[in-house]
């Protein structure tokens, strides 16, 4: 009867652990509810690098609900130092991190490319506003024909005057 039940898979065959180390998986195995026979590698690593009695002994110290989380940081820091016998995942975290500071600086640099090329383009509100003025000024001077001519190079030294950019400054004054 208790042969059939759901968790058949671990009363059969004994856990990772127990196979590795060869002794008989105990219904009371700490290893067995972490250490599946199914990845014997996983439990190969933690031993190599922490050693059986040490995770035997961290799994007893921390409550039961945090010992998958236990195995499975250990598994990737014996994975990590095993690829890795100098900086174990500490390799790995300072990458990332080389990485991360490396497009902070990408990111900046795009930034400050952006608020350049934002200097540089014109500021349409503004433009309009000085055509508007201009056109204004043509209509006391003379309109029609000669408004359209004197458009581009009014505007664009408007442009060049004023050094606001095009974004977020203009909107804040106004
Ligand atoms: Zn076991």
């Amino acid at each position: 009867m208790a042969s059939s039940s759901s968790s058949s898979s671990y009363s059969n065959s004994p856990c990772a652990a127990c196979k590795f180390l060869r002794r008989k998986c105990l219904p009371d195995c700490i290893f067995a509810p972490y250490f599946p026979p199914e990845e014997p590698q996983k439990f190969a690593n933690v031993h190599k690098i922490f050693g059986a009695s040490n995770v035997s002994k961290l799994l007893n110290e921390v409550q039961p609900h945090q010992r998958e989380d236990a195995v499975n940081s250990l598994a990737y820091e014996a994975e990590a130092r095993i690829k890795d016998p100098v900086y174990g995942c500490v390799g790995a975290i300072s990458v990332l991190q080389r990485q991360v500071i490396r497009l902070q600086k990408e990111l900046d640099a795009t930034n400050a490319d952006l608020m350049r090329y934002c200097n540089e383009v014109p500021n349409p509100t503004l433009g309009r506003r000085n055509n508007n003025n201009n056109n204004n000024n043509n209509n006391n001077l003379g309109e029609g024909g000669g408004g359209s001519f004197y458009y581009p190079s009014s505007s664009s030294s408007a442009w060049n005057n004023d050094d606001t950019c095009g974004g977020g400054d203009g909107y804040h004054r106004g």
